[in-house]
């Protein structure tokens, strides 16, 4: 994809010095942030992996003109800006934009501490997406999934939850996390990735008829390959060789494409009710 704008204003960077290592927040910080997670990862056992000490990055507003990857990052943040705020537009609603949080290794957050280990999230008590870049590395050479717009789509798949946070539709399945079991939990939570997926793929086909925006050849595919390769079947067998669908959190390879592509396809805000049809 190519994108032509002059890059948002949301974009904070927070690289650099080797710092940013943090302590991971309370239990209630760690909650909200498996809910952003782009990966449906087995955080058990990460906790006690952190790096603990509390060194402070200094965070600058935008990237460097030459950062390529960060500018990249900032056009893809600027094209969901104005994709979602004609969407919210049509749904009588004014969009408040979100940040995105360039960062290494580790990163504080409202949501509590993060280590990079997770991959990229969002965190709704600050409004705010968190990349490290290393993630596209591992997108590409782990998960085989390689190309600009793979990364874009992890990135419109986070902005996905932020609007998901400003629909109430996260606060919504978080309410009622507390009288769920945690299988029925989970199924809750795949809705909410679909959702943040179908969103990623609604993006998509919007930002392909602005004016600034252009979809080179393979580009689908792309986000497909990755939407395939992130499913938590796939994940699980890798891991261990089992499949366990109870504990799903993300869903299957074939549903994140079937999502990401729905709204790819219709680019239909009302078709993204992954709540009462997870396919
Ligand atoms: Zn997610």
């Amino acid at each position: 994809m190519q994108w032509f704008g002059k890059g948002s204003n949301n974009m904070e960077d927070g690289r650099g010095g080797g710092g940013g290592k943090v302590a991971l927040g309370g239990g209630i910080g760690i909650i909200i942030v498996i809910i952003g997670l782009f990966l449906g990862k087995d955080l058990t056992g990460l906790v006690n992996q952190l790096p603990i000490t509390s060194e402070q990055t200094e965070v600058k507003q935008g990237v460097p003109a030459g950062d390529e990857q960060g500018q990249f990052v900032s056009g893809v943040l600027e094209s969901t800006e104005i994709v979602w705020e004609q969407q919210f537009s049509q749904l009588g609603l004014q969009y408040q934009q979100p940040k995105l949080r360039l960062f290494e290794d580790g990163v504080q957050t409202a949501c509590g501490g993060a280590s990079s280990a997770v991959g990229p999230f969002y965190c709704p008590a600050d409004s705010k997406v968190y990349i490290d870049l290393s993630f596209f590395e591992e997108l590409k050479n782990r998960f085989g999934a390689a190309g600009d717009f793979a990364q874009a789509y992890v990135i419109a798949h986070e902005v996905g939850h932020h609007v998901q946070n400003l629909l109430g539709t996260s606060e919504k399945v978080q309410s009622a996390r507390r009288r769920l079991s945690e299988t029925e939990y989970n199924k809750l939570s795949v809705s909410l990735e679909l959702q943040a997926d179908f969103y990623a793929g609604l993006w998509a086909y919007h930002a392909q008829k602005l004016d600034n925006f252009r979809l080179d050849p393979g580009d689908l595919e792309e986000a497909l390959t990755a939407a395939n390769a992130i499913g938590d079947d796939k994940l699980q067998k890798q891991a261990t060789g089992e499949v366990v669908p109870d504990s799903f959190t993300h869903g299957t390879s074939a549903q994140r494409m079937y999502w990401f592509k729905k709204g790819f396809e219709s680019g239909d805000f009302n078709q993204g009710d992954t709540f009462n049809n997870r396919r």
